[in-house]
């Protein structure tokens, strides 16, 4: 289990993380966010203007550290890099403050047909400009580009910094848990692929958008592979002992989960359960998984 670590916490604050990255946590710590979500300024402190990255959540108190941490700058664009709940519902409070633009991933197209999926979406996000995988925006000393990374949301984008070859990942890789891949948004094929793109790149360092900055990044994405690849192993196995439905894996994939992590834990199985089927490796039988 992750232990979240001791207050006090930077809740607020400008942390300068590198040169041209200032790092502001806002005050939403949780099971599933950590100590908070982590908001990025990205520009020359002292330069006439920035990027604002996963500007959060929804709350004066962090869209006011943001506009500190901005320091007169003109934000040249709000960027999300997807649209939880926990990064995107500040974009359009901060837009109207400053009137800078948002850009980058894609407002999210819900599928009516599969079970509801929305509630930890944000539905006001509304952007200016969706960029595409390989699109950048550039300001004074900074380019910023659009990475796409499918799997943990259908929308994700990471975002890299060409100047100093970090590379903002947002759930996409975490530097405190594993990411959660909640079907039918989240697909765990796609997942796998984003992560296999990671591999390919030479980022130097990843800023996530929850835990603290990711200095050897191959390593800890390799790891992550594995991670996946050993579930999914695992999950042939369980199921090649006994039919079961999803709620039967818990017990044996996760010892010791905090109660309050189940239906996440669930859903994570389901996603891999899904791709496999894809796969022709596993098949259901109303709520009942079988090897196929
Ligand atoms: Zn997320």
């Amino acid at each position: 289990m992750v232990t979240i670590p001791p207050q006090p916490w930077p809740t607020g604050l400008a942390e300068a993380v590198e040169p041209l990255v200032l790092r502001v946590l806002a005050p939403n710590p949780s099971p599933y966010t950590f100590t908070g979500t982590q908001t990025y300024v990205v520009g020359d402190p002292r330069g006439p203007d920035c990027a604002v990255i996963d500007p959060g959540p929804n709350e004066p108190d962090h869209i006011a550290a943001i506009i500190a941490a901005v320091a007169g700058r003109t934000i040249v664009a709000i960027m999300c890099t997807h649209t939880h709940r926990d990064h995107s519902p500040a974009a359009a409070p901060l837009a109207e403050l400053t009137g800078a633009p948002i850009v980058g991933c894609a407002p999210l197209v819900l599928q009516v047909d599969g079970p509801r999926s929305d509630e930890a979406f944000d539905p006001t996000y509304a952007p200016d400009r969706v960029l595409v995988d390989g699109e950048g925006m550039r300001g004074t000393g900074w380019t910023l580009t659009a990475v796409a990374t499918p799997g943990h949301t259908s929308n994700h984008q990471c975002f890299a910094l060409e100047e100093s070859g970090a590379l903002f990942t947002g759930d996409h890789v975490m530097g405190w848990s594993t990411s959660v891949v909640i079907p039918p948004d989240g697909d765990m094929g796609d997942y796998m692929a984003s992560l296999e793109k990671l591999m390919a790149r030479d980022d130097v360092r990843y800023h996530s958008a929850h835990g603290a900055a990711i200095e050897k990044p191959k390593q800890l994405v390799r790891g992550m592979i594995g991670h996946r690849r050993q579930r999914e192993n695992q999950i042939l196995r369980l199921l090649g002992e006994a039919a079961r439905p999803v709620s039967g894996f818990i017990p044996d994939m996760y010892k010791g989960l905090d109660p309050r992590l189940i239906g996440a834990a669930e859903m994570s199985v389901t996603a891999h359960l899904i791709d496999l089927e894809k796969r022709g490796a596993a098949r259901r039988d109303s709520e009942v998984w079988r090897l196929a």
